[in-house]
């Protein structure tokens, strides 16, 4: 690809950029922020014990900013320092910000997300934290009255995980919503529920054949009850009509809209099939992304797949679109017990989840996709599911070394057995977890779990002290993507109450500069660029996060108002996407 002239004329600048005599002579800025707290994050990463470093901006009075003022020339970072040195690239069309002491970071990235999911939950009836059936339904009746008969209505965000003891069927539904076929998908899709118009228009009946690895449960009359779990909610879920391609698009937009008003910069999209991948592959070619995608192919596509493999993964990693990743899927979810465990579920004796072959993981496609070089992001969740999902990347390995430098994920990485946990770092394979996660679990993993798995559970600081490079996300729209929650769970390992007291399992806490690192820097790492951005210096691109807060003096101070922080700014490749 052809270089854009600021990376040639960097590169000559090669090591003098901070000098802004140098630079200003030829170059003016097209945008300058001044009166910032920056944290350039350009200094040493922190010990694998959390240790800060010698060269880090922190003494035995705490932290501070390691500079003030960013200089901006179109998509990349011309200057980073003081207020006065910054201006001295002013030119008669800079644009000039006085940040009035807000705190900038680099560019936040929230590397796994389905952003297509939170285009529609924005879209569609949300469920995401409603506490009962009761209440959904009075949700979806609402709904109903702005739909005409007939029509479905959809609606995701119940909570599988909370809902488990007492999960929700068609009764109710059916009888206060008769007339449109409702389909409510779960917060993390692993549950679908719908009422008994829907039942009729998918033409589901007790004989109705359930995929492997799927439940769908039948009432007291022996007929389906409305509840689908794990892969028998696609029975129900494939007769919802394919929304129409202008809907699909309103919803990506709307979803990364919303990204970048929480200050993201880049998503990483974890599955994405044929249509939504044409999708953003137009918005990418009319210049309609606000923020930077990094799309992960779901292995479930395998017509899209075998596409890919073909073609090779993208290498231009300039672009606000880059694909060179595919999205495995290898085991269920913890709360709704489909996660595989080595061993039974604590609470449900004889059960251990489902994984593999009987989870639909297609192994020889995503061999071949590996030996194409793809990177490979495959969701496991339980100890068992975690054990096979480095068991297959390692075999691929021995057939085909050069598939190992690849910098495979695992999504997740939720329970990890003890003997395990060494194997991450000496794989290579990134640990790509949820900080919010652990803090919507903890009510009742350690039920699944039992009080001795649970100690490998979320275990964020046990996999970094083995060497295995981390990268935190939300896993949104299931979660809350929220950096000022991820944040303070990753910091404190306390919900939004701030409970439980001193932490649930403190031990695997996160530094400051570790979890914002674990937003920016080693996501970027987990998507091949360092070199790019995750840290705020000259010649990287100007992606960059301005925050009402200053996470780093909070985490020693008051952690509890981290959860108190606003996004004041963001900034893509130079462009101001969101202002508040
Ligand atoms: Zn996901």
């Amino acid at each position: 690809m052809k270089l854009p002239k600021t990376l040639v004329f960097l590169a000559l600048l090669a090591g003098c950029a901070e000098d802004p005599g140098e630079a200003a002579k030829t170059e003016d800025a097209s945008l300058i922020l001044t009166n910032a707290r920056v944290y350039t994050l350009n200094w040493d990463e922190p010990g694998l014990d959390g240790t800060v470093m010698p060269n880090a901006p922190h003494d035995e009075s705490g932290w501070r900013p390691d500079a003030e003022a960013i200089a901006i020339h179109v998509g990349e970072i011309l200057f980073v320092g003081g207020s006065d040195d910054a201006m001295r690239f002013r030119g008669g069309s800079t644009d000039v910000i006085d940040l009035a002491g807000a705190t900038v970071i680099p560019g936040l990235v929230d590397s796994h997300t389905h952003v297509f999911g939170l285009g529609a939950l924005l879209d569609q009836v949300n469920l995401v934290g409603v506490a009962t059936e009761e209440e959904a339904v009075a949700l979806i009746v609402e709904r109903a009255k702005s739909v005409p008969k007939g029509e479905w209505i959809v609606g995701r965000g119940w909570d599988e995980g909370a809902w488990a003891n007492r999960y929700p069927d068609k009764a109710l539904l059916t009888e206060a919503v008769p007339d449109h076929p409702v389909f409510m998908d779960s917060l993390h899709s692993f549950g679908g529920w719908g009422n008994q118009a829907a039942i009729d228009a998918a033409g589901i009946t007790a004989e109705t054949k359930v995929p492997v690895g799927g439940e769908m449960r039948l009432g007291s009359d022996g007929r389906p009850s409305g509840l689908f779990l794990n892969q028998g909610v696609e029975i129900l879920r494939h007769a919802v009509p394919e929304p129409p391609r202008e809907t699909l698009t309103k919803q990506l937009l709307l979803g990364l809209n919303q990204m970048a008003a929480d200050g993201y910069t880049t998503v990483h999209d974890a599955g994405l099939e044929t249509r939504a991948m044409s999708i953003l592959e137009e918005l990418k070619a009319a210049d309609e992304l606000p923020i930077r995608v990094y799309a992960m192919l779901s292995l479930r596509d395998e017509d899209l797949i075998r596409k890919w493999i073909e073609k090779g993964p993208d290498s231009d990693s300039d672009s606000m679109l880059v694909t060179r990743t595919v999205k495995a899927y290898y085991d269920g979810a913890l709360g709704s017990r489909g996660a595989r465990l080595l061993y039974d579920y604590a609470d449900q004796p004889g059960h251990r989840g489902i994984s593999g072959d009987g989870y639909g993981f297609n192994r020889a496609l995503n061999a071949e996709a590996m030996k194409a070089g793809f990177q490979i992001a495959i969701h496991a969740i339980g100890d068992a599911g975690n054990r096979e999902a480095m068991d297959i990347l390692e075999s691929v390995f021995q057939e085909d070394p050069s598939t190992a430098t690849n910098r495979h994920r695992i999504e997740h990485a939720q329970v990890i057995s003890p003997q395990d946990i060494p194997r991450l770092g000496q794989l290579g394979i990134i640990a790509s977890m949820e900080p919010p996660h652990a803090m919507e679990d903890k009510t009742w993993a350690e039920q699944r779990l039992g009080s001795e798995r649970i100690h490998g559970a979320y275990a964020w600081r046990s996999l970094r002290e083995a060497a295995a490079s981390l990268t935190f996300n939300s896993d949104n729209p299931g979660s809350d993507h929220n950096i000022f929650y991820g944040l303070h769970s990753a910091i404190t390992r306390q919900d939004k109450n701030q409970q439980p007291e001193g932490g649930w399992y403190a031990d695997q806490r996160m530094t400051a500069d570790e979890a914002v690192r674990a937003y920016t820097t080693w996501s970027a790492y987990a998507s091949f660029r360092e070199d790019k951005t995750g840290v705020i210096e000259a010649g990287r691109w100007a992606d960059l996060t301005v925050m009402d807060i200053d996470p780093f003096l909070l985490a020693d101070e008051s952690p509890g108002d981290i959860l108190g922080g606003r996004i004041v700014m963001t900034v893509v490749n130079g462009r101001v996407v969101y202002k508040q």
